[in-house]
């Protein structure tokens, strides 16, 4: 296994991952034989959060008796400090240790949340008070808009940026990149195979890894996969050009449906979200979260079925996605 290291945080991490999202899919004992393999073959970065349900208390399961050999990031999408003070305390008991590695604010999702997490009151304040304790040792911030970063590295608070990264979602990722070296931040690369779209797997990592990132995490719940994803961490020759046009090849056929939350095709003149309707259907489609995703699209503010096909969307797409039949076909999932 390569080890990168994490920006300032000092940390050396493996340049694979293990991302936390699809643990929640299988029972105990299976999760213990995948994180045990996964430590076992040198993956020592851990990524979980407070939001999947159970994956912090499944990893803790092992990490918590192998904590030497690990570094455990999670994170809240708490934004005040009480809320962040409580998420914390719940996370450390979920994983049974005594200290978390890094904690991240969780999904940044405005210029307007930024603020509200680092005003006084927010949800900084409470990972700060828990640094100065030696309960969390570093503080990092995840989010899907590259543009935030910006603001976000300057206040010097943060000391590792989490961000989508993946063949089909490159776009603007060389700046950010460069921002981070400025700022001295790691990158920790989630979504790398877009959210399950990308088959080729190994060609995908590898793609990513062909760039100056920290860690990349893709979500693993077989051995199989942990095993497979290991081995392209320790894999030292890039891609030939065989693998690169195999995966250009796949890349463009999946991008030809495959939605980059870009956010482009908003607002919709009927306030539907467009990008979380396609969000969830991944979920749905590709992650097997049937329950969940069709519970947060019923929690819509707006319902899709709104949709007046009035096409505006279609216009604004950057990626020529024919979202229409997109919606109709997520709808006769999710609905
Ligand atoms: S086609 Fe439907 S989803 Fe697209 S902008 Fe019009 S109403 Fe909104
Ligand atoms: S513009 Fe296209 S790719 Fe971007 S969020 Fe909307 S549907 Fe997705």
């Amino acid at each position: 296994m390569r080890y990168r290291q994490l920006g300032k945080t000092g940390l050396w991490v493996s340049a694979i991952g293990f991302g936390g999202i699809p643990i929640q899919r299988v029972d105990n004992n299976t999760a213990i034989q995948l994180v045990n393999r996964a430590l076992n073959l040198g993956i020592n970065f851990f990524d979980t959060a407070r939001g999947y349900t159970d994956s912090e208390a499944k990893l803790g399961l092992v990490l918590r008796e192998r904590q030497q050999e690990a570094i455990i990031a999670t994170k809240s999408m708490a934004r005040s400090r009480e809320e962040m003070a409580r998420d914390i305390e719940k996370s450390l008991q979920a994983l049974g240790t005594e200290y978390i590695d890094l904690y991240q604010v969780h999904n940044v999702e405005h210029p307007s949340v930024l603020e509200r997490v680092l005003n006084p009151g927010g949800a900084v304040d409470a990972l700060l008070d828990a640094k100065k304790s030696g309960v969390i040792k570093h503080i990092g911030i995840t989010s899907h808009i590259k543009e935030l970063f910006k603001d976000a590295l300057k206040t010097g608070v943060f000391e590792t940026i989490q961000l989508p990264f993946n063949p089909l979602e490159s776009d603007g990722i060389p700046e950010i990149l460069d921002l981070a070296a400025a700022h001295g931040a790691g990158v920790i690369i989630m979504k790398p195979l877009a959210g399950g779209a990308i088959k080729h797997a190994a060609l995908a990592l590898q793609y990513i890894l062909e760039y100056p990132v920290s860690t990349v995490i893709p979500g693993m719940d077989s051995l199989q996969q942990v095993e497979e994803n290991a081995s392209v961490g320790s894999r030292s020759e890039n891609l030939t050009p065989a693998e690169r046009d195999k995966l250009d090849r796949e890349i463009q056929e999946q991008g030809a449906t495959f939605c980059r939350r870009c956010g482009y095709c908003q607002p919709c003149p009927q306030g539907i979200d467009i990008p979380l309707v396609f969000l969830l259907d991944g979920y749905y489609t590709r992650y097997g979260l049937t329950a969940w995703a069709k519970e947060r699209y019923r929690g819509m503010k707006v319902q899709p079925d709104a949709c007046t096909e009035c096409k505006e969307c279609e216009d604004k797409c950057p990626y020529n996605l024919p979202i229409n039949q997109m919606l109709v076909e997520a709808r006769a999932r999710l609905e």
